[in-house]
């Protein structure tokens, strides 16, 4: 991303988690969202602070949207194993009206359309801006900061997502929820104040393409790990809200923790930091409008009978593939 940003700030956030949740798709996708709210620069800032409770609330409204909307789940994932290299790797990123003529719509609803949806929510995003349509500028800026968080999951790059592939199964709650559960307290956002993304296109294909470079990792630290220990010490159980599950054990997760060595943690700072950027930079696209901040959210009756759907959901259903 360097050769697409503009002056260069640094911020530094330092965030204790000190939130008791225990799920990636619940716990760290709310905060992706509202440290990226406190990291904006303050002529947009003071606008998205207002906002914050929605923006942070509905942070999970699209893995919630999958179990009731059969087109939601591919903008969640994108399978490198089916698009290969030669997609991941191009210096242009291909757009998606190419990807389709390419794989045929019916393939990419299978393989995941994660980096053109998500391009072409940052558009609407700065159409909305340009209208100063308060209500769609902060429904859409929650999205995004959704499926900007899982472009930073390396699972959510490989259909071999939860191991299933390498006899690795779980792995994928290992990763976004288990160890977060474990080290959240430990977890600083250390976190750039945003930067004017010139190509915002470009900057979601290379976060997409850093994501899927540490699923190697992610996958062998964990075989590394399995093999170390006798498998009788792999897994444990635990109470939670008063039944026992089977989970990853203590030494399993600090030996795994070790190995990746602060990885989810910046996994995490990137994903702060690029959503705080596609946001001011679709401000700055659409001319820095002056948004009135005490224009609240508005939902239209189709999105109120959404959100009643959505709230009899648990909120506690992970983000993985279908
Ligand atoms: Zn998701």
């Amino acid at each position: 991303m360097e050769n697409q940003v503009s002056k260069p700030k640094f911020l530094i956030i330092g965030l204790l988690f000190a939130f008791l949740s225990t799920s990636w798709g619940f716990f760290a996708h709310k905060e992706i969202n509202k440290i990226a709210v406190y990291s904006l620069p303050p002529e947009l800032g003071s606008f998205y602070k207002k906002h914050v409770h929605f923006i942070t609330d509905h942070a999970v409204d699209p893995d919630k949207r999958r179990y009731i909307l059969p087109q939601e789940a591919p903008k969640h994932y994108w399978d490198k194993e089916f698009y290969t290299d030669s997609i991941l790797y191009r210096s242009t990123p291909i757009p998606y009206h190419q990807a389709v003529n390419r794989y045929s719509l019916d393939s990419i609803h299978r393989h995941g359309s994660l980096p053109w949806n998500l391009t072409y929510l940052i558009l609407q995003l700065t159409q909305a801006f340009r209208e100063k349509e308060v209500s769609r500028i902060i429904k859409l800026s929650s999205d995004i900061g959704h499926y900007v968080g899982d472009l930073h999951v390396p699972l959510h790059t490989t259909k071999n997502y939860n191991g299933q592939l390498t006899h690795q199964q779980g792995i994928h709650g290992l990763w976004e929820s288990r160890l977060p559960e474990i080290y959240q307290e430990t977890y600083f956002y250390y976190v750039q104040k945003p930067d004017y993304i010139i190509n915002k296109e470009k900057a979601v294909w290379d976060a997409l393409r850093a994501s899927n470079q540490a699923v190697d990792s992610v996958l062998s630290f964990e075989r590394k790990v399995a093999l170390s220990l006798p498998a009788a010490q792999h897994f444990t159980y635990e109470e939670r809200n008063g039944s026992t599950i089977r989970t990853y054990s203590r030494v399993f997760c600090q030996k795994y923790h070790v190995l990746l060595n602060g990885m989810v943690e910046r996994r995490l700072q990137a994903s702060v930091y690029l959503l705080a950027s596609i946001w001011y930079s679709a401000w700055m696209d659409a001319g820095s409008p002056d948004l009135n901040p005490q224009e609240g959210v508005h939902l239209t009756p189709e999105e109120m009978q959404e959100q009643q759907k959505l709230l009899q959901l648990p909120a506690s259903q992970g983000c993985i593939h279908p």
